[in-house]
């Protein structure tokens, strides 16, 4: 079976390498297929597909979209699209265009609690100012000795009800989707498994996001326990969706899961990949 990796960050957004050295390590550890899949960004395609050509690493043009459903973050991962999409590249600036000033929010939230200087902090450690992220916030407040590493730092801080988090509009579901399939792409839901979404609630963004023309969801993801590719491969199977599987590395010291070593898709289900 092929090792097939389509969904991992780079600096271009909030990955701890660049896009260069993130298909080098892909193709090292023997991925076959790749998807770098930056956040609201595709700056970093160009230059991993050359680097990709070179390693004989088959690339995938991705990029993971930011949206809101009922009040609630998710993430679309777009995949095989034409990167020089207009209407795609306006919609993703436009996503971007808010970051800085929600970034200023966050750190005024964070003064409150006494925590000093987040704004500019975070603004350190991005090489992407454009793509300024809560994991960069978080990165700052580890490296202050607020928290002893990121996944604490999403338990006490940077989510809904803690110090440091504030509302955003993020782009709609039936935007996210139109500029992906108007630049020719396939979408596909990023690690159902860590929305807290009731089932119910669950089946309904999954049937929209189906009569809207989604195709994919993500079953092997860096972030899903056993439980979660268990229930997403079911979900998959009765929905009729493509499967996705992707690490969602970010860094060598960051990610749960290396570039390409996640456990293969689950028998019973259509890859994504037989429709590049
Ligand atoms: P943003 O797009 O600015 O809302 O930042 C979201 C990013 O924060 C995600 O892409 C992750 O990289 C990181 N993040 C969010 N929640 C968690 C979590 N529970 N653990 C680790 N990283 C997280
Ligand atoms: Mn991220
Ligand atoms: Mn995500
Ligand atoms: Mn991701």
């Amino acid at each position: 079976m092929l090792n097939c990796d389509l969904h991992c960050h780079s600096t271009c957004s909030d990955g701890l390498l660049s896009a260069a050295a993130v298909v080098e390590r892909a193709a090292a550890n023997g991925v076959d297929m790749l998807a770098l899949t930056d956040h609201d960004d595709l700056d970093g395609l160009a230059v991993a597909r050359a680097v990709a050509d070179d390693r004989g690493v088959a690339f995938v043009n991705g990029v993971e979209i930011s949206i809101e459903w009922q009040g609630l973050q998710v993430h679309l991962l777009g995949l095989a699209f034409d990167r020089t999409d207009a209407a795609l590249n306006a919609g993703l600036a436009g996503i971007r265009s808010g970051r800085i000033e929600r970034a200023r929010r966050m750190s005024a939230d964070l003064e409150k609690v006494g925590i000093h200087g987040a704004f500019d902090g975070a603004m350190r450690l991005v090489a992407n100012p454009n793509l300024v992220s809560r994991s960069h916030f978080g990165r700052y407040l580890v490296a202050n000795g607020v928290c002893r590493d990121t996944r604490s730092v999403f338990e006490s801080y940077l989510v809904p009800g803690k110090p440091g988090y504030v509302q955003h509009r993020w782009a709609r579901l039936s935007d996210a989707l139109n500029w992906v399939h108007g630049a020719g792409g396939v979408a596909a839901v990023a690690h159902p498994g860590r929305y807290k979404l009731s089932r119910a609630d669950m089946r309904r963004f999954l049937s929209e996001f189906k009569d809207l023309g989604g195709q994919a969801i993500e079953v092997m993801s860096g972030s899903h326990t056993a439980e979660h590719v268990e229930i997403f491969g079911r979900l998959a199977r009765e929905f009729g969706f493509l499967a996705s599987r992707g690490s969602d590395f970010h860094g060598p010291d960051e990610s749960y899961v290396d570039l390409g070593k996640l456990a293969p898709l689950p028998d019973g289900l259509t890859p994504v990949w037989t429709v590049f």
